[in-house]
């Protein structure tokens, strides 16, 4: 029965939607994009594609830098004059990086051709413009990867970083540094496991805030001795002297450099004496601001910084455990799996490497989690699609991959969708009525009708759903 359904044209090929091939356009994005995901084989949670490429793109390292160093390798054989093309780009733009060269459309289209020309004498020849499209995405996908060296294991990626370090800001560069000397620390660790360690991160983290509370405490003393001997000198210059405390205070709050505020502060005093002629107080001020604590941050620009310092340490640690989201064949692509979307649901880079081509009722014998992680997953995908988070196109996917996944496992995993089921049909019902509604003003009835179609089409996939959830019981 289950296996009709999967071959009935009308439910699977008529409508199917294909995954967008280019980088998210407004329309659709892809599903390994959807933010506070969780892999569906381990149930961690996954760093969406998006937020992997934000973090990427800040690195600005010269391509020269990567032909220098030999990264394209692995790539010689297969793409030869694709390598001698890179290395004239690079000498061209000597202080350039991959991806500002080939930002260029120009530059890109050059690149695409003479991939093109080096597929072809490998002997590979692409039927359509499509799949050339995508060869050629995966191509510069995997350029850009081994450029990056993130597909390397574990505490490697950290001495490969070290290159990218100085590109990095200094923010980041601190935050690089701290993870470098904790994997030293704590071999054995994974990054997140180092984060959520009671007693390191934390503890560091409230004696840091500590430490700034109480330096702020030890410079507003001193400044408070400062006013009072300029006011029991002069109380007529009790604004003046707050006035430039206030100046003073600034100063220590906004320059990040630290090195010379307080240079610059006694500077600003001994005008501010010399001017009111109290240059006999000079000694004793100058002594109160000597013991003002060098550096001082705000606690609140702290602890923002702490919450930068987390994410990224999410994101390096995703690069070390590979929780980077990717999107797994349900029926691998060796097998005549297709690229569409009923075809896929996103796991992590670690569970889809274990599970290669593995069928999942074999792969089920070793991970027993799965059947409750796929239905978290697709829980997570419902709620946003309810929540009006991802295209209306979406609504279809959890019709179409709940059956698809219970017959490629025979039954073992079986996500329950019916609160979602029952909520869409009400939608659906209510958005068909509105609709037919609004056909009595007729100035838009094109577009309404299309809109009616797309619902009617909807309602159809619910009741091929239904149907089938029926036949299940
Ligand atoms: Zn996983």
């Amino acid at each position: 029965m289950r296996i009709e359904l999967l071959n009935n044209p009308n439910y699977l090929n008529k409508t199917i939607i294909r995954l967008p091939q280019k980088k998210c356009e407004f329309d659709t994005i892809a599903l390994k994009d959807i933010k506070d995901n969780v892999c569906a084989c381990c149930g961690r949670k996954l760093i969406s594609a998006s937020t992997y490429q934000k973090f990427w793109t800040e690195i600005t390292l010269p391509l020269k830098t990567a032909i220098q160093g030999n990264w394209f390798e692995k790539v010689k054989n297969c793409l030869p004059d694709t390598l001698n093309y890179l290395g004239e780009m690079s000498e061209k733009f000597p202080n350039k990086s991959f991806d500002f060269i080939f930002s260029n459309p120009e530059n890109f289209e050059d690149l695409r051709s003479v991939i093109q020309d080096d597929m072809h004498y490998s002997g590979k020849n692409y039927a359509n413009n499509n799949d050339w499209f995508a060869q050629v995405k995966k191509y510069t996908y995997v350029l850009r990867s081994f450029s990056r060296k993130h597909l390397q294991p574990a505490s490697v990626i950290i001495e490969n970083m070290k290159p990218f370090v100085e590109s990095l800001d200094s923010l980041k560069k601190g935050i690089y540094e701290y993870f470098r000397e904790k994997v030293f620390q704590y071999p054995d660790k994974s990054l997140l496991e180092i984060i959520r360690e009671p007693d390191e991160a934390t503890e560091n983290i409230i004696n840091t805030r500590l430490m700034i509370d109480e330096r702020a405490s030890v410079r507003d003393f001193h400044f408070n001795n400062v006013k009072e001997l300029i006011c029991s000198k002069a109380p007529e210059l009790k604004e003046k002297a707050e006035e430039i405390e206030r100046i003073a205070n600034m100063k220590y709050q906004r320059n990040l450099e630290q090195s010379n505020t307080r240079y610059l502060v006694k500077e600003i005093y001994k005008e501010f004496l010399n001017d009111y002629d109290l240059n006999d107080l000079q000694d004793k001020i100058m002594s109160e601001l000597d013991q003002i604590p060098k550096s001082y941050r705000s606690p609140e620009s702290f602890l923002s910084y702490a919450r930068i310092s987390y994410t990224d340490a999410a994101i390096i640690e995703s690069i070390i455990n590979g929780a980077m989201a990717s999107e797994d064949h349900i029926i691998p692509v060796s097998d005549g799996g297709k690229n569409y979307f009923d075809n896929i649901i996103v796991l992590c880079r670690k569970c889809n490497k274990e599970r290669g081509n593995t069928p999942y009722t074999d792969y089920l014998d070793y991970n027993e989690q799965m059947p409750y992680f796929v239905n978290e997953q697709l829980q997570t995908v419902c709620k946003k699609i309810l929540n009006g988070e991802l295209n209306p196109k979406y609504r279809e996917y959890p019709l179409k991959v709940v059956p698809k996944i219970v017959a490629v496992s025979e039954g073992k995993i079986f996500p329950d969708i019916s609160e979602y089921v029952k909520e869409s049909r009400k939608r659906n019902n209510t958005a068909l009525i509105n609709l037919q509604n609004l056909l009595l003003y007729p100035e838009n009835e094109e577009n309404i009708r299309a809109k009616i179609e797309e619902e009617r089409h909807f309602s159809r996939q619910l009741d091929y759903f239904e149907k089938w959830q029926n036949e299940q019981q």
